[in-house]
């Protein structure tokens, strides 16, 4: 049975982080389904549709990953109407690891054939969020090394647009 995994998140935006869990991921599984999904407590600045499109760009290069773009549902259950027995997640911190571990109980109860996998950030990442680039790139701070190019560019856009 082929392994599917599926990496949920509000990617608002995809950063190097997430692009670094996501090549980790594809040498794990046979496929990896990034699953953008709006975060009901988070604002976002990108619409789901651009989300899509820009991730999809910045994973062009990795063969076994896909990605899909909806509103929030109950992640086990997407996952399994996706064919995804495993949920990918990311941990930076001690403060991630409290979070993403009650939610993965959560997970556990409500669908036990649903596996959460947890990746640790590599170093260089480990304190790089998709708010704290927004906290940056709002004040005019530069994100580059952040991101991963095309998500920059969109970044830049979006932050003059604002402005206008
Ligand atoms: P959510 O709103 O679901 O937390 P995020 O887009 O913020 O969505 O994060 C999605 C996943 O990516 C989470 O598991 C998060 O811990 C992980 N993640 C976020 N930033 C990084 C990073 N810099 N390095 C590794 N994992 C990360």
């Amino acid at each position: 049975m082929s392994k599917i995994a599926l990496f949920p998140g509000s990617f608002d935006p995809f950063t190097n982080g997430h692009l670094n869990i996501v090549e980790r991921a594809t040498k794990i599984f046979d496929q990896v389904i990034i699953g953008i999904f709006t975060n009901t407590n988070k604002t976002a600045l990108f619409s789901l549709e651009e989300k899509l499109e820009l991730t999809k760009e910045a994973t062009k290069h990795l063969e076994n990953v896909t990605i899909v773009a909806q509103e929030a549902g109950l992640t086990v259950t997407i996952a399994q109407k996706m064919g995804a027995n495993f949920l990918i997640r990311g941990l930076r911190s001690i403060k991630d690891y409290e979070y993403e571990r009650d939610i993965a109980f959560m997970n556990q109860h409500l669908n036990q054939e649903v596996e959460t996998v947890f990746l640790l950030a590599d170093n260089a990442h480990s304190s790089l969020s998709s708010s704290v680039i927004k906290e940056i790139a709002q004040f005019s701070g530069d994100v580059a090394p952040f991101l991963p190019p095309i998500i920059n560019q969109a970044m830049k856009e979006k932050m003059k647009s604002r402005d206008e």
